[in-house]
This record gives C-alpha cells, sequence and structure tokens, in this order.
C-alpha cells in the first residue's frame, strides 16, 4: 500500500535522561537509549530506508551527546529543529553544539523561539518567534535556516502564511502519514515511549490504514482553512 514516491518523517524528541524540568506532557515523548537505537536499526536496515527522512525536536543536548553519534554509526543524517530561546540553557544545546551538529553533517530548522502554541498566537508575537529563531539560528550556522517544525503540530491559514513570509520554504507539522517532496507543509510521526511495533513498521512502510490517512487529510484540510 505504499505510495510511491512519497517520504516517511519519524520525528524523534530527547533520548536518555532530560537534562531539564520537562514540560507537561512532554515525558512520553523521551526514549531511552535503547529504544532510539533499536529505532535507528529498524530505520537504517528498512528495505524502503531511502524514503525515510528523521527529524528532532526542541534541541535538547541528548541531540548532540546521543543521538547524532547513533546515526553516524548508521550512515544516517537528520535534521534538528531548535528553539533559539534554550539555546545555552541547562539540558538543551549551546550554540557550539549546533555547530558540531552541522559538522557532522546534520541539518538545523526552527522551532521557534519559547515553544509556544504558534497557532494561539497574535500575528505580532507569531511573527517575533518566526522571524526572531531564523535569525538567531542563521548567525549560529552562518547558511540561510528556512525550514521549521511546528510547535505541537498546532498550525492554522495564519501560521502557514506567516512562515512562508518569514522566509522559511519548508514546514513539518505532526499529522503523521507520507509526504511528497514539492509540498510546503511536511507530516510526520514522532515516535513516543506508547508506539507499538506495529505502528512503527506501519509508519516505516507507509502502510497506514487507509480510515487514518482520510482522517489525517480531512485534519490537515481543517487546519490549514480555520
Ligand atoms: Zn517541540
Amino acid at each position: 500500500m505504499a505510495v510511491a514516491g512519497q517520504q516517511r518523517i519519524l520525528n524523534f524528541h530527547g533520548v536518555g535522561e532530560p537534562g531539564r524540568a520537562l514540560e507537561r506532557g512532554e515525558a512520553p515523548y523521551w526514549l531511552g537509549v535503547d529504544r532510539f537505537c533499536a529505532a535507528l536499526d529498524r530505520i537504517a536496515d528498512h528495505p524502503d530506508r531511502d524514503r525515510l527522512s528523521i527529524t528532532f525536536d526542541d534541541g535538547n543536548a541528548s541531540d548532540l551527546l546521543i543521538a547524532a553519534p547513533e546515526l553516524q554509526k548508521r550512515g544516517l543524517e537528520a535534521e534538528f529543529f531548535v528553539l533559539s530561546g534554550r539555546i545555552g540553557e541547562a539540558g538543551s544545546l549551546d550554540a557550539g553544539q549546533i555547530r558540531a551538529l552541522m559538522q557532522m553533517g546534520m541539518r538545523i530548522g526552527s522551532h521557534g523561539v519559547a515553544h509556544s502554541d504558534w497557532s494561539s498566537l497574535s500575528a505580532h508575537a507569531l511573527q517575533r518567534e518566526l522571524v526572531t529563531s531564523k535569525a538567531v539560528l542563521e548567525e549560529i550556522c552562518g547558511i540561510p535556516v528556512q525550514s521549521a517544525a511546528i510547535p505541537f503540530g498546532r498550525y492554522n491559514a495564519a501560521v502557514l502564511q506567516a512562515l512562508r513570509s518569514a522566509g522559511y520554504a519548508v514546514a513539518y507539522s505532526s499529522d503523521r502519514g507520507s509526504s511528497t517532496s514539492a509540498a510546503f507543509l511536511h507530516p510526520r510521526t514522532s515516535l513516543r515511549q506508547d508506539t507499538t511495533d506495529s505502528i512503527f513498521e506501519a509508519v516505516l512502510s507507509g502502510t497506514m490504514a487507509p480510515w487514518k490517512r482520510l482522517r489525517r487529510f480531512a485534519g490537515m484540510t481543517a487546519r490549514a482553512w480555520i
């Protein structure tokens, strides 16, 4: 049932022990090192590996300390979406660590400044999230930052318009399912502690049940037009 040419994007968050107080509801998104490594093995060995992409949200220190070396061991690359307001804080990446990720062949994108729900912000506050984080990351990285991951996957038409206006070329949601490379908005599936093996395999293979795909499409359309 996999759709030819479509990408599946796996999204991760923290790995190992958090080095900061977690937000409410965040704990299930942190994976133990063994679970994380097993997931990377499945991705690296999967017959559809060429159609699988990997992202990380939140800019946790584990991105560099744990995730990047394990990715490299398996010949994998990933894009890391950093919160510019947390750079240098305990448990989060600092500027040198962001550059170290780039030197390891990883890409850097924006997750905004303060992990806010962009769909609930005023136009001014939203613009600040998008423009400030982009500028801070570009200063650190020394290259344009043109991709953004939407915090909590919460967006609407105003968020998508503001992303385009701020100069982003690509945005990532948390809508699950497959994406086409030409799209502006790419759905992703987050691997959580409670993600079962069968769901993980369905995500990797692009064999999500048709009713789930329909529901996702309806959800994306509604959010894009509200
Ligand atoms: Zn996040």
